[in-house]
């Protein structure tokens, strides 16, 4: 015997009549090996078997049972694209007239940041003592409001506090609306399915 038994995947080759230097050598294998003889012709007693199925053609309502059973996992900016789409205008006149004002809308904010770049010290001698107060206000506000919502013994376990506490908080609401929205979409897709 000149080489090791046959594969599970060299019968199948064989019973798929493949040609190729490897079925040339799998084939005088067969000659000289009883076992693996005997395990093609199980494979070979099968193909037989399926080959003397009747054809049956599928009933005309297969494929449409089928698909109302597969979830169609949409990417999402492929949703995003579809939801634009559905809300721009069907006639090509007020799709211009949107886009024009879209443009419009855009060249204003971006003059605008133009503009106060331009202005920059000016602007930012008023900004900086704005800033300052609000920021100051809202920061004590932002770590009342971290204390309120995840609480003082958790923050002082985690040893957070001031800024990094409010990171901390931001971060944790991101993630349970993020939780919430995977949530809202999964019992979306589920109400579909059910859909007939
Ligand atoms: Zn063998």
């Amino acid at each position: 015997m000149d080489r090791e038994h046959l594969t599970q995947h060299d019968i199948d080759n064989l019973l798929d009549q493949e040609q190729g230097q490897e079925q040339t050598a799998a084939r005088s294998h067969l000659e000289g090996c009883a076992d693996c003889r005997a395990a093609y012709d199980r494979g070979r007693h099968v193909v037989l078997l399926i080959e003397q199925l009747p054809y049956r053609a599928p009933s005309l309502g297969f494929s449409s049972v089928v698909m109302a059973r597969v979830t169609i996992h949409e990417p999402f900016h492929v949703s995003i694209v579809d939801a634009i789409q559905r809300l721009a205008p069907r006639s090509p006149g007020l799709r211009v007239a949107l886009g024009g004002a879209a443009a419009m809308i855009g060249l204003l904010v971006t003059s605008a940041l133009v503009w106060m770049g331009t202005r920059a010290t000016a602007l930012q001698f008023v900004a900086n003592i704005t800033i300052e107060r609000v920021a100051s206000a809202a920061l004590s506000g932002a770590e009342d409001a971290t204390v309120a919502i995840v609480g003082e013994p958790t923050l002082a376990m985690l040893g957070l506090q001031g800024v990094r506490g409010i990171w901390f908080t931001l971060w944790l609401l991101c993630s349970c609306a993020f939780v919430a929205a995977f949530g809202l979409r999964l019992l979306a897709n589920a109400a579909r399915r059910r859909v007939p």
